[in-house]
């Protein structure tokens, strides 16, 4: 199956042809990434600068998702691990890298720590520990909800790229959806 993907956002996609094949499968190994979705709070794209003033405009460069602090979120897809933080805008935050996909989870509950097997985030309470480098399997538990970072309330902001540039992670869920639709794909 071959899906298009159209994403039109300051030059820096235009039409993407995102082939399936590319991650060896279908979407029928993709995992919705957030327990106890709520709502989505803020869409991928051109948006007025939170601070209110409304004087400028910036691009966000992922999909807000709305849980209860706590929730835990799970990797879209199986990958690998190629980045831990927690000091940026971005809070305590994760990357995967699955193919020519790189998948962001920010506001994570937690921190980064370092033990001699190397750099990891952790959130003792959830019972979450996740090192860089480390590779994990579609829908497995890699944080929880929390508001680190540049955040008003608690949500998984979840980005996506895909051959190094951002992809609308709507188009993706959509398409999970159409296939979740023909009855292939198990709940989340
Ligand atoms: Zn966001």
């Amino acid at each position: 199956m071959t899906l298009g993907i159209v994403v039109s956002s300051n030059g820096a996609v235009n039409a993407l042809e995102a082939n399936q094949a590319a991650i060896g499968g279908r979407w029928l190994g993709a995992s919705f990434p957030v327990e106890n979705f709520q709502t989505y709070t803020s869409p991928f794209g051109y948006r007025s600068s939170p601070d209110g003033t409304g004087s400028s405009t910036q691009f966000h460069r992922g999909l807000d998702m709305a849980a209860p602090e706590g929730s835990y979120i799970r990797s879209w897809w199986a990958g690998k691990v190629v980045e831990v933080s927690d000091n940026s805008s971005c809070g305590t935050s994760v990357v995967i890298e699955s193919g020519q996909w790189e998948h962001v989870y920010c506001h994570m509950l937690g921190f980064v720590g370092q033990d001699a097997r190397g750099k990891y985030i952790t959130d003792r309470a959830g019972g979450m520990k996740i090192y860089d480098g480390q590779t994990l399997p579609a829908g497995t538990r890699i944080g929880r909800v929390g508001m680190t970072g540049r955040t008003t309330g608690p949500h998984l902001h979840w980005g996506l790229k895909y051959a190094s540039q951002w992809v609308d992670p709507a188009l993706v869920l959509r398409a999970m959806y159409a296939e979740q639709n023909r009855g292939q794909i198990s709940s989340r």
